[in-house]
């Protein structure tokens, strides 16, 4: 049984091995990336149904590897998250977001937010608030012009100190959302207490609408919620016209997805922000 027992282990070993190597040498990889600056921040455009109107802009960072090109979020993020790399790496975006949205008020785009995504680590960072402050200041960028993405998990841990770190970001004239609602586990009690923006409706309700009856009644469920407090809901994974026909019909108030745009590389935003496109 001892000999089996070894034998089984073995293989298993093994592959820990192997994922453990992995995850080492892409910490080691990231972390020289981050000392490299070698990430790039493509935007996701959303518009306001009642106006049509281009909105906002979400920045959402890609790792330009020199060898495999763009690396997706879902590859690095997680692992930075452990690490502790997402601390600079956070600050990097929110910087950039900042610089960029500055140029675009400079460019004649005076009224378009950015949303920058915050880790529940970057997050619970001692100092965001003044950090945040003087990412603002340095870029010049109205505080009203940016929005912070924050995630459910919030919701479990430290309300107390989740509502401290939210409020005092408020303060500065800063926006706060809660992203992919839906998916994680919200007490009404503390959602009551956050000092919120906006609730962004997860992508996972958008893709069987309108066909599906309980997705439905999900995303009705978070626009009236989101309005009975008087905050605005938005809806993310957008693709079809029926989605966005039944979003507008249910008075949701913004929406982003690849029927508006793909994530584009900034340069390309004033352009597609002057051309009036009807949603
Ligand atoms: P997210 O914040 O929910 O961002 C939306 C993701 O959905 C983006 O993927 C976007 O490209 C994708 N998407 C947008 N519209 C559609 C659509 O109509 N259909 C489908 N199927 N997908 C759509 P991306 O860029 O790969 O980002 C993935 C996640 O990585 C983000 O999810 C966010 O949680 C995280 N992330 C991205 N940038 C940052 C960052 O700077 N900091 C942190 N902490 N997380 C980030
Ligand atoms: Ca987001
Ligand atoms: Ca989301």
């Amino acid at each position: 049984a001892k000999e089996l027992g070894r034998d089984n282990y073995q293989p298993y070993s093994k592959d820990l091995h192997k994922r453990i190597t992995q995850r080492l040498s892409l910490h080691n990889a990231l972390r020289q990336a981050v000392d490299r600056q070698e990430f790039v921040i493509h935007y996701l455009p959303q518009v306001e149904l009642l106006s049509g109107r281009f909105v906002a802009m979400e920045a959402l960072v890609r790792w330009n590897h020199p060898e495999q090109g763009l690396i997706t979020p879902e590859q690095f993020i997680p692992v930075a998250e452990e690490t502790g790399l997402i601390l600079p790496l956070g600050e990097y975006v929110l910087h950039a977001a900042c610089a960029q949205a500055r140029e675009w008020a400079d460019q004649g785009l005076p009224h378009l937010r950015v949303a920058v995504n915050l880790s529940p680590r970057q997050f619970r960072q001692a100092g965001l608030p003044g950090t945040i402050e003087t990412i603002l200041h340095g870029s010049g960028l109205d505080p009203g012009l940016l929005e912070l993405e924050l995630t459910e998990g919030l919701f479990m841990r430290n309300l107390d100190e989740s509502i401290h770190t939210m409020t005092a970001i408020r303060e500065l004239g800063v926006g706060l959302s809660i992203d992919d609602f839906g998916t994680g586990y919200s007490s009404l009690a503390a959602l009551k207490q956050f000092p919120l923006n906006r609730l962004k409706i997860a992508q996972a309700f958008m893709h069987d609408i309108p066909d599906d009856a309980d997705s439905i009644a999900i995303a009705k469920s978070i626009i009236a919620l989101g309005h009975s407090m008087k905050i605005r809901v938005s809806a993310e994974g957008v693709e079809t016209l029926r989605q966005l026909h039944f979003l507008q019909a249910s008075g949701c108030d913004e929406i982003q997805g690849y029927l508006v745009s793909r994530p584009i590389p900034p340069e390309r935003i004033p352009d597609l922000v002057t051309r009036n496109r009807d949603f």
